[in-house]
């Protein structure tokens, strides 16, 4: 969806602009994913975040408040920005993440404000009151809802590129899956045979994740994405970015299938 000319007009402007060097030194210290980008992803990324962070409304919770600065949203906006970089968007006349009004930071874990009934209508993941949590995806509203993030998380999982982690790049996936309104762990995809290949393939790998989790056998995704398809489709997406190259040796059917849908290869990215 090509944004308003006024708000193409206003990007404009804004990325004509160099970004401030705090901005730029946050980027190169503080996301791993950037630094291994080639450079013409490095520029693109850098323009996604910079709108995303001018455009969405960001706000800090608890403690947090009145302490967000730009260089941490820049931040989380690099990570979430990730994602959109194959997927064939302008940052400069695209809509980016038009299901996502705002972002709410909290210092650390949080305690889940999500009623059971909201979170069982899609809302992902599925948390009950009281239990500390590291993010949300809201599925609700005209503007699409909110994304919750724990900023400690949010930071360790960009720094800790081999760990695996990153709540960041989970919670935006559950966002792309979520632009066809449901929350069911395949997001928009090119044609008919995408969709049976998605199908077969994140299936099989999600019913083997099942079985190895139940077994408590070691493997590259997170346990958690056997929880339900969304859940499996944001941990593959965390891994696919984060560990692309044990993702690829462990379940190359899959690999190659978030390869075909984020039009990306970022085991290509990783230092030899
Ligand atoms: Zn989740």
């Amino acid at each position: 969806m090509v944004v308003p000319f006024f708000t193409a007009r206003r990007r404009k402007r804004l990325l004509d602009q160099p970004l401030a060097a705090t901005g730029e030194a946050a980027l190169q210290q503080h996301v791993a994913l950037y630094r291994r980008l080639p450079s013409a992803c490095k520029d693109k990324l850098r323009d996604i975040a910079r709108v995303l962070v001018a455009e969405k409304n960001w706000e800090g919770c608890g403690p947090m408040q009145g302490k967000l600065t730009d260089d941490m949203k820049l931040v989380i906006a690099a990570q979430a920005g990730v994602l959109l970089l194959g997927l064939g968007l302008d940052p400069l006349r695209d809509d980016l993440y038009p299901n996502l009004d705002t972002v709410l930071v909290y210092p650390s874990a949080f305690t889940s404000t999500a009623p059971r009934s909201v979170a069982t209508i899609g809302n992902l993941p599925v948390m009950s009151e009281g239990f500390a949590n590291l993010g949300e995806a809201w599925n609700q509203g005209s503007g699409g809802g909110p994304v919750i993030l724990s900023w400690a998380d949010a930071l360790r999982g960009s720094l800790d590129i081999a760990g695996g982690h990153n709540v960041v790049l989970h919670e935006f996936a559950h966002k792309l899956d979520m632009l066809d309104g449901s929350v069911n762990g395949t997001p928009l995809l090119d044609s008919r045979e995408q969709v049976d290949q998605w199908k077969n393939v994140l299936t099989g790998s999600y019913i083997q994740l099942s079985r190895s989790a139940a077994l408590g056998l070691p493997t590259v995704l997170d346990p958690y994405g056997a929880t339900n398809p969304g859940e499996f489709f944001a941990v593959a997406t965390e891994a696919f970015f984060q560990r692309p190259s044990e993702l690829r040796a462990a379940d190359s059917p899959l690999y190659d299938t978030l390869k075909g849908y984020f039009k990306q290869d970022p085991a290509a990215w990783e230092p030899v």
